[in-house]
């Protein structure tokens, strides 16, 4: 039975259609557009498990609508990574 040496298994590819994706919109104004943001958080020295104020940072999407600026993201909750 031949070997298959070097051959690397190929890392499955999932193939979309981008253009069978619906846009995610704006649940207040159902607009499209976001702004890419930042949401932190300043962790005490006290409730830190390292014993220093530590900073924790994650993305968040905040709607482009003037009018709106709806902030969309989930929070992480506490003790997830
Ligand atoms: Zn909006």
């Amino acid at each position: 039975m031949p070997t298959l040496k070097g051959q690397k298994p190929k890392p499955q590819v999932i193939q979309i259609r981008m253009g069978d994706v619906p846009f995610e919109v704006c649940a207040a104004c159902k607009g499209e557009v976001f702004i890419q943001g930042v949401k932190w958080k300043k962790v005490s020295a006290i409730q830190s498990l390292i014993g220093k104020e530590e900073v924790a940072t994650w993305p968040a999407l905040i709607c482009a609508n003037a009018n709106c600026q709806t902030v969309v993201g989930e929070t992480p909750k506490a003790g997830s990574a």
